[in-house]
This record gives C-alpha cells, sequence and structure tokens, in this order.
C-alpha cells in the first residue's frame, strides 16, 4: 500500500531509489550461563572474524571515496579486534564464570571503556574509548545475529532513511548512490539539512515518523521541493513523479544560463550572490553554480572531518586552495564554530543541558586561545593568495568583539615581524546571530569591518525555539516582523558607518525573503550554492524601490508573519 510522508522540504530536488534504513538494531540480550564453553569461544571467534571481514570491507570503502586519513578509524577498529589481550580476558571470563558470550563480551570491554573515559585529560585515550564502543556493537551485532547499518558499504541507489543524520554522518554519503534522504527529527537548518543542500541530493527532514513507516527496500520517491514523500507508488505516481523530476530538471537548465551574469535588480541595483562552503573541495559547487563570492566557509567542517586537533600547516593548505579556487573574489572565512550540534570526538566538551546555549564558537575560542592562535595564523598566512576576510560567530557583546580582534592582530604583528607575507586589506567582521548584539548593532558597527547575519541561529534565539525540533518548527518564522526589525537595525547601523552588511543564514537564500532583503537594503547574500541561480533569476524580476516600499509596509505595520507573505506576493506579482 502507498504511503505518503510529510515532513520539512530541506534540500530541493527530486528522486526515487530503494529505501536504506539506518537505523540502530535493538542489540540488547540476557546474561545466560552456558555448559559448553569451547562452543562459546567458537561462537565469539567467529563473530570476531565476520567482524574482521566487514570492517576491510568499509576500510577500503572509506579509503577510495574519502581518503586514506578517513579510513584510519577503522584501521584502529582492526587493532582492537586483534589485542590478544582485550580477546584473551573475554574468553577467560566465558570459562570461569561459564557465561554467554554476549556477557563476557560486554563485561570485558565495559570494564576498558570506563577506564578509558577516566582518563579525562587525555583525549587520545577518550577516543579509545569510543573506539572500543563501536567495536563491541559490531561483534555483539554479529553474535545476535542482527546487521548493523554500514552507509560506507552501499553500492546501489538508495534513500536513506534515519531518525537523525549527525553531520559527520551526512559526510559519509557518497553522491553516487545516495539519492536521498529523510529523517524523522530535525528542521530547515540543522547542520545535516544545510550540508544536503552543499551535495545536491534531496532531503527531507522532520517527517517525524519515517523509521517507523518505511521498510528496507521499499521504494521511496522523495519530494525535497515540497517537503514529502511516497514510500510505495502506483505505477501512475512514479509517472507523475519522472514528470516532475524533469520538469525540475530544466527549470534547472534555465537557471543555468544565469551563471556568468552579474546580479542585477530589474532597475539596475547590483548585488553580491555567495555560497556558503564546508571544505575547499566546496569551491567548485560555487562556482559552477555561479558564486559571486563565498559569504560563509564554515571552518569548523575542518575540525569535524579530521581526528585530532588540525594543525597550522593543514589549515593553511585548506584555507589557501579555497582562495585560489575563488579567483580573486571574496571569501569570508569564520573562525571555528564548533559546540550547539557540531562536535569534535577528539575535544570532548562537558555535558551541557543546553548545548545551543552553551559554551560554543567563541566563547570556546576566547578561552581555548592555542586553538584560536593556531587558525588565525593559519588564515593571515592565506590570505596573500586571494582575498580573505574573517568574521567571528556568536559575538554576544561588544567586549568579545574586540578581545578577538586584539588576538587576530597580536598573531598578524607576530607573522609580519617574522617576514611572513600578510595581505593589509583583511576586513574583519563578525556574524549577527544573537539578538543582544543585534540591538546593539550601532556600537558593533564601529568596531567591525561588516556584519553577516546568521538567521539560523538568530531566529532560534529570538523566537525561544530549537533551530532542529519539528515541535517548534511553526515558531521558526524568518518574515516574522520582529526578525525583520532586527535585520533592519542590523542593516542600517552597518550603512551609518560605511559598512556592509551580508546574511549567510539560510534565509537569504529564501525566495519569499529575498524581495524583503533586497528592500531593507541587503549588501550581500550568501546560501547554499544551489539556491544561486534561483535567487539570481529573481532578482532580476524585482525592483528595488518598490521593495523599500514593501519592507518598510512589512516592517512598520504587518503584525503576522502570514501578513508578511500574503504582502509579499502583492508585491512581487
Ligand atoms: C547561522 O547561524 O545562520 C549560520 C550561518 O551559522 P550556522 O548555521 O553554522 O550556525
Ligand atoms: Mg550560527
Amino acid at each position: 500500500m502507498t504511503k505518503m510522508l510529510k515532513g520539512i522540504a530541506a534540500s530541493d530536488g527530486i528522486a526515487a531509489a530503494k529505501a536504506y534504513m539506518l537505523v540502530q538494531p535493538d542489540l540488547s540480550f540476557s546474561e545466560t550461563s552456558i555448559a559448553d564453553p569451547e562452543a562459546e569461544i567458537k561462537r565469539l571467534d567467529d563473530a570476531v572474524a565476520t567482524s574482521k571481514t566487514e570492517l576491510e570491507a568499509i576500510k577500503a570503502k572509506a579509503a577510495e571515496n574519502l581518503g586514506a586519513e578517513e579510513a584510519e578509524v577503522f584501521e584502529a577498529h582492526l587493532t582492537i579486534l586483534a589485542d590478544p589481550e582485550l580477546l584473551g580476558q573475554i574468553k577467560d571470563k566465558i570459562t570461569s564464570d561459564k557465561v554467554n558470550a554476549e556477557a563476557a563480551l560486554k563485561s570485558v570491554t565495559d570494564m576498558f571503556i570506563s577506564m578509558f573515559e577516566a582518563m579525562t585529560d587525555n583525549a587520545y585515550m577518550q577516543e579509545r574509548a569510543s573506539d572500543i564502543r563501536d567495536v563491541t556493537k559490531r561483534i555483539l551485532s554479529h553474535l545476535l545475529g542482527v546487521t548493523l547499518p554500514n552507509p560506507a558499504l552501499i553500492n546501489e541507489e538508495v534513500v536513506i532513511i534515519a531518525h537523525d543524520l549527525t553531520p559527520s554522518d551526512t559526510a559519509q554519503l557518497d553522491r553516487n548512490f545516495v539519492k536521498g534522504f529523510i529523517t524523522d527529527i530535525g528542521g530547515r537548518t540543522s547542520h545535516s539539512a544545510i550540508m544536503s543542500r552543499t551535495l545536491e541530493i534531496p532531503a527531507v527532514v522532520g517527517s517525524g515518523n519515517a523509521t517507523s513507516e518505511v521498510k528496507e527496500g521499499d521504494v521511496v520517491i522523495i519530494d525535497g521541493i515540497n517537503g514529502d514523500a511516497l514510500v510505495n507508488p502506483s505505477e501512475a505516481q512514479l509517472a507523475q513523479y519522472q514528470e516532475k523530476a524533469a520538469a525540475f530538471a530544466a527549470q534547472k537548465a534555465e537557471w543555468k544560463q544565469l551563471k556568468d551574469a552579474k546580479t542585477v535588480t530589474a532597475d539596475g541595483k547590483e548585488v553580491i550572490l555567495g555560497a556558503n562552503i564546508g571544505t575547499p573541495k566546496d569551491v567548485e559547487g560555487a562556482n559552477d553554480n555561479g558564486a559571486e563570492a563565498v559569504g560563509l566557509f564554515r571552518s569548523e567542517f575542518l575540525y569535524m572531518d579530521a581526528s585530532e586537533l588540525p594543525g597550522e600547516e593543514d589549515q593553511f593548505v585548506a584555507y589557501k586552495e579555497a582562495l585560489e579556487g575563488m579567483n580573486g573574489k571574496q571569501v569570508v572565512v569564520r573562525t571555528m564554530d564548533i559546540g550547539g550540534d557540531k562536535e569534535l570526538p577528539y575535544l570532548p566538551l562537558p555535558e551541557e543541558e543546553n548545548p545551543f546555549l552553551g559554551y560554543r564558537a567563541v566563547r570556546i575560542c576566547l578561552e581555548r586561545q592555542d586553538i584560536f592562535r593556531t587558525q588565525l595564523r593559519a588564515l593571515l598566512r592565506a590570505s596573500a593568495f586571494g582575498r580573505l576576510a574573517i568574521m567571528f560567530p556568536m559575538i554576544a557583546t561588544v567586549k568579545e568583539f574586540k578581545d578577538a580582534k586584539a588576538i587576530f592582530e597580536e598573531e598578524k604583528a607576530k607573522l609580519i615581524s617574522e617576514g611572513v607575507a600578510v595581505s593589509d586589506d583583511i576586513e574583519v567582521g563578525m556574524m549577527m546571530e544573537i539578538p543582544a548584539a543585534a540591538m546593539i548593532a550601532d556600537k558593533l558597527a564601529k568596531y567591525a569591518d561588516f556584519f553577516s547575519i546568521g538567521t539560523n541561529d538568530l531566529i532560534q534565539y529570538t523566537m525561544a525555539a530549537d533551530r532542529g525540533n519539528e515541535r517548534v518548527s511553526y515558531l521558526y518564522q524568518p518574515y516574522n516582523p520582529s526578525i525583520l526589525r532586527l535585520i533592519k537595525n542590523i542593516i542600517d547601523s552597518s550603512h551609518k558607518e560605511g559598512k556592509w552588511t551580508g546574511m549567510c543564514g539560510e534565509m537569504a537564500g529564501d525566495q519569499v525573503a529575498v524581495p524583503l532583503l533586497l528592500g531593507l537594503g541587503l549588501d550581500e547574500f550568501s546560501m547554499s550554492a544551489t539556491s544561486i541561480l534561483k535567487t539570481r533569476s529573481l532578482m532580476k524580476k524585482l525592483d528595488s524601490a518598490k521593495m523599500q516600499e514593501l519592507a518598510d509596509k512589512a516592517v512598520n505595520e504587518c503584525e503576522t508573519t502570514e501578513e508578511v507573505e500574503a504582502l509579499v506576493a502583492e508585491y512581487t506579482k
């Protein structure tokens, strides 16, 4: 029977493929006493051997798709599997306690995990704890005869169905086979959704029940434009899907014509359309989609892709590659924004009740200056290879900005005294994503060279609605007059000081928001690369004076988000 799933449209595009359930199986078991330890040891040996074959295949695939460094984690797992000390203790326990292999495995590995985890000042050992946990899960799955999902081994076209995907799960998806993904939870601005747009695969998030409604192997049509999906569609529905997919492809081809054009409104006003990127590899997609700048390089993805803190040299190479790839166009690199939903396994942060309100981004950098200074030095060295701008994330106060800027100036002076080539016109700006900062934008504009409005966070903090929680997604209202007033204050304050304002939150590419933002005087719009061409096409149809009138009305007269939407429709008819 055909079923319909409704969620949040997270990434454009339409696809049909078999479902791949990326769901953790039930690994529960009970401890039992056994009569034949030899047989039990054999069960363990078999499960270890199968795990080994599986891990070798995953490692080879990871090396091929992601590079040798990414494959190293699986090498670590293989080393644990071959550890005679660990296996010996498990076997001893089976023999001495006469318990089943599952119970012996769990008891011994738990002991090692607790021991390593207790070494809180040793990131290396903490990582080993997490490796042992993964390996235990794998052996246990074979003892229990259940299958763990292995997304790295996917070798046919699939639509992934998952409760949630972490940014690192998303980074591992192979675009050749993964045609889309549907999750139970998440919002349009959760980081896995943002990455799906960079990867240009359709995604529907926050469906509520995909993992319970879909079974492995079901045929799924995913529609990332409307945010819905059909499970086991009829022939007629499949034909309809093909028509829709063809129309979408034709529309994309038409937009492609604008790739090398400037972004100009109907009345001749020019604005800049930039791309948001996560790694230098994304520069190619930015250029293919006609980006005039990189308005946001989420540098934390360099940290998340590594297995230890990336050093100055590795970072320098990455920033230089992005700057050279953009060929003289501006690249705004945001300094590390770890915390919230972006974790680093090798930099364990204390458990927090409210990670999005916690120890995050510049708050970490001002304390862990070793990490911050390394990044700034790498950026400064790279600045000689293109047009670099730097911005600090999550600035709430004037003092935070001044402190971060002072550290930047210190590192710059040091490098210059060491005779290193450094550009002398690096703009240093800040993200505007905390309401407190937006309210004192006039003060901050005296110090920052530019602002970049991070609406993904600004909206969640203004509305007090978690950006990744689909239950409160109705409050996630980019066009609410409250948000528009903050944006207006930010843009006007920067202009008064002769500075500029960009926007790198997802709102910048939102087709209803664009007319409003143009009217509010936004200078630069930075978005997922795949939204650039359709936005350029929209800009051609808009008259900036008329949009100014629209924005004035929305800010001063509208009471609700619905009223603003209706007004935009009226002004863009
Ligand atoms: C934002 O908050 O709008 C933003 C661009 O940063 P991130 O989505 O990475 O938090
Ligand atoms: Mg943010």
